[in-house]
């Protein structure tokens, strides 16, 4: 299998004299298993010179289009993207769905008159779209299995399985808190989010990872979606990664800066328990990955699928804990677009009580100054006679400035998920969509 990256650039496209080395082109990734089955994850404007290279190779008959997102920069590419307009070519085509969010309508929307000279119905080739949530599916001889990111927008990170090896992408992430300084680089992360997105990168021969910023810029761009590259290190060395590159570089960062990001990454990589290679991703280059003995991969059944059509679909509400009328009505607001069943409780008791006769398939728990972590509501949810009710997840939500002891006290007494303040209501949009779907199949 071989990695080729296309486009390595976040946000803009930024070509010129100071990106000439690591690319100024937005995400795009190929990967080719030894059988022949082309993936290109993210359409940004790195695909184009992907197309024009596809389009001279006789044998290219098309291949699957992974894409993370629909912001532009994981898109840009696709209404210019040369083997969809050819007969006989056939792609098919994945990314985040589900409720108030499909792909063809976003790829179309892009590519209305007002946007773009033609339409969908000019793409000639056979192609199909494929709404998708967390799970497994195969691609020709590739298992992917997917996993929500933590992004103001839908977001999937994908991790490949073919001929042995195994290739994560993640990109347009977000940690969920970050470790304290004073920390040694790569210690297993406190929010169980992050604990399960470093099991997402477990073992991978590349980590293709979001480093959008250092830790200095991201005190100044919380909540936009990318991770600070030591942060990347962390997980590389965490997740006991072979290799990590740096990717989805900020547009604002020249080629000597990457080097300096990259020799830093490296002293950081270098201390930790586990040495991983550390390089930043550059348009142009091509990775080998090692060629092992693959483990036979058992079928997906239907329930472990990604693939949204395959699964029963399910109405959902979400039960909101706030005793501030005012904090409620600005959730219910921030929910307004995603059309689910809002449920209000002003108090724990209350919440417990429609918990159990309503059972919402989420509930988001606003922690106030005297509530130690949720902890009561919590684990007397987690231990409930009805396992549906007992299942629940709950997300905490504080805008109190905790510490990693809080963090770790509410996920023992059963939370979820944990967000602090300031957070944007399209970060809680994506996060609520993300767990409606992971619990539809329940
Ligand atoms: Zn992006
Ligand atoms: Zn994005």
């Amino acid at each position: 299998m071989y990695v080729r990256f296309w486009g390595t650039r976040g946000s803009i496209a930024k070509p010129g004299a100071s990106t000439l080395r690591y690319g100024g082109n937005t995400s795009c990734v190929e990967v080719c298993a030894d059988d022949g089955t082309r993936v290109v994850i993210d359409c940004g404007t790195g695909a184009h010179e992907l197309a024009r290279a596809l389009m001279r190779d006789p044998r290219s008959a098309g291949g699957y289009l992974l894409v993370s997102h629909t912001h532009w920069d994981h898109i840009q590419g696709f209404p210019l993207f040369d083997p969809l307009f050819v007969s006989g070519q056939r792609w098919e085509i994945y990314a985040p769905g589900g409720r108030a969010q499909h792909l063809e309508a976003s790829l179309a929307g892009q590519m209305s008159y007002d946007y773009h000279p033609v339409g969908l119905e000019a793409l000639e080739a056979t192609y199909r779209f494929h709404d998708l949530t967390e799970g497994q599916f195969d691609v020709g001889g590739i298992r992917v299995t997917t996993q929500y990111l933590n992004h103001p927008a839908l977001t999937l990170g994908y991790r490949l399985e073919a001929d042995g090896a195994v290739v994560v992408y993640s990109s347009d992430h977000e940690p969920h808190a970050i470790r304290p300084a004073k920390d040694r680089p790569g210690l297993q992360p406190v929010h169980r989010e992050d604990q399960r997105h470093v099991r997402f990168l477990q073992d991978a021969d590349l980590v293709i990872h979001d480093a959008q910023y250092t830790l200095d810029e991201y005190a100044r761009r919380a909540g936009w979606g990318h991770t600070p590259y030591e942060c990347a290190v962390d997980y590389a060395i965490a997740a006991k990664a072979q290799r990590l590159a740096l990717y989805h570089h900020d547009p604002l960062r020249s080629d000597p800066e990457l080097d300096e990001v990259v020799g830093h990454a490296r002293s950081l990589a270098a201390s930790g328990q586990h040495v991983p290679e550390v390089m930043a991703a550059a348009e142009g280059r091509t990775i080998e990955l090692p060629r092992r003995t693959p483990v036979p991969q058992p079928a997906i059944e239907a329930r472990a699928s990604a693939l949204i059509s395959a699964l029963p679909e399910r109405a959902p509400s979400v039960l909101i804990v706030e005793a501030d009328p005012k904090a409620a009505r600005g959730l219910q607001e921030a929910l307004k677009p995603e059309q689910i069943r809002l449920l209000l409780a002003a108090d724990e008791q209350e919440a417990l009580a429609m918990a159990r006769d309503l059972r919402p398939s989420l509930i988001f728990l606003r922690l106030g100054q005297e509530s130690k972590a949720g902890c009561g509501f919590c684990s007397s949810l987690r231990h409930d006679r009805d396992p549906h009710v007992a299942d629940i997840p709950i997300v905490v939500l504080t805008d109190l400035r905790r510490d990693s002891e809080h963090i770790a006290q509410a996920f023992q007494a059963g939370a979820t998920d944990y967000l602090s303040e300031p957070i944007k209501s399209t970060l809680i949009r994506s996060r609520v969509r993300s767990w409606l779907l992971r619990t539809r199949t329940t």
